[in-house]
């Protein structure tokens, strides 16, 4: 494996690693920026078939991180633990997560771990009896608490913002949204939809979560693939990663794509693509990081209200970048990378500044 090669080709400077042979831990924790303040990211517990598979998922997630933070104008940078989930079904897990702690506690506050795939509140409480440096700890803890709410809450505010932009209109009254996916945060999203006076289509292939939808919020069940064709207002993708890709770009009928999964366009391209069709694009992790915004505020002391108020200018954020957008003729997925690498170089450039 060119590992060099592999740090530099997704721009990296930092990674570490960490074996320890008596809990079976393979760690790797990839910190990809730490301009504006030190790197917070999950901590993912996966099996990996290869080495190499579980170092690319790092690098790959870290830099995201950056970005998403930037964005939200967090005082952190971007990072993310990947922990290859030992093969052996008797492995302790409780060793295997204290002597993650240990490494993240090693790193003195360089990066914060969080909760991710295959971890959660209990893993989180285990580092915790080793460092302090871990968010998604238990509320008595001073912990934030379930993050899909404030996730939700930001997606609703960034769908305000598109209706606003793209409809004229100030309100969702009326609007009709289509959610594919209505999981933790789709769940809630109906929730703060309906609420609004939203009209909603959802699919999940869980037909219980679908069902439930229907009972709370009013919501008509649509076949799994139909919501791409549902004649929508918006298009709300809050199950998997890739929901915009190829197949389904050409289908959708919605003038307005805006939900909470991360990584919605299978590749960059795609972005261009849902442009090119004259579909408002609200970028994911623009939308999507009010959960970020409240695990973040755990790190200050913990505090719903001001998570909440953050989370609410979601709704600037995706004016800003749908303004610059039509102002400059660039889909809306760059302009956010844009605002986020035109903040990062002027801390670089003031950073460096202030070294003369
Ligand atoms: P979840 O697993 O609770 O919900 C996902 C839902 O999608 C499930 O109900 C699942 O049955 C459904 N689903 C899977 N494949 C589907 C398909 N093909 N069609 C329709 N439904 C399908 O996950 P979640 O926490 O709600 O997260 C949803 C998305 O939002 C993920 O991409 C996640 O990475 C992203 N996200 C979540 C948060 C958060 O706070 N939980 C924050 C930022 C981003």
């Amino acid at each position: 494996m060119d590992v060099f090669g592999l740090m530099a080709s997704y721009d990296y400077g930092e990674v570490h690693f960490e074996r320890d042979a008596a809990t079976g831990l393979k760690a790797i924790i990839a910190v990809h920026d730490t301009r504006l303040g030190p790197a917070l990211g999950g901590c993912r517990f996966l099996p990996y078939a290869r080495d190499e598979d579980a170092l690319i998922d790092a690098l790959r997630l870290a830099r995201g991180m950056t970005y998403k933070a930037a964005l939200a104008d967090l005082p952190h940078g971007g990072g993310k633990s990947v922990l290859i989930r030992p093969s052996n079904q008797h492995f302790d897990r409780a060793a295997l997560f204290m002597a993650f702690g240990r490494f993240v506690d090693n790193l003195g506050g360089h990066y914060i771990t969080a909760e991710d795939s295959g971890t959660g509140l209990e893993d989180m409480e285990i580092i915790r009896t080793v460092t302090k440096h871990v968010t998604g700890v238990d509320v008595s803890h001073g912990g934030s608490g379930d993050p899909s709410p404030f996730t939700a809450l930001g997606v609703r505010r960034g769908i305000e913002a598109c209706v606003k932009i793209r409809l004229g209109r100030d309100t969702l009254e009326g609007i009709h949204v289509a959610v594919q996916g209505v999981g933790h945060v789709g769940y809630h999203l109906c929730k703060e939809l309906a609420a609004q006076g939203a009209k909603l289509s959802v699919a999940d292939v869980d037909p219980l979560k679908a069902e439930r939808a229907t009972r709370e919020f009013g919501a008509t069940v649509v076949p799994l693939d139909h919501i791409f064709e549902t004649a929508c207002d918006v298009l709300a993708p809050c199950a998997l990663g890739s929901a915009l890709n190829d197949q389904t770009i050409p289908r959708i009928r919605a003038t307005i794509v805006a939900g909470a999964a991360n990584n919605q366009l299978a590749e960059p391209r795609h972005g261009d693509d849902i442009n090119a069709r004259g579909i408002l694009y609200a970028p994911d992790y623009a939308i999507n990081a009010g959960g970020l915004i409240n695990v973040a505020a755990e790190v200050t002391g913990y505090d719903a209200e001001k998570s909440r108020l953050r989370t609410m200018k979601i709704y600037d954020t995706i004016l800003e970048i749908a303004e610059r957008s039509s102002k400059t003729l660039t889909p809306t997925y760059r302009v956010a990378d844009l605002i986020v690498e035109e903040k990062l170089s002027r801390v670089h450039r003031s950073a460096s500044q202030s070294q003369l």
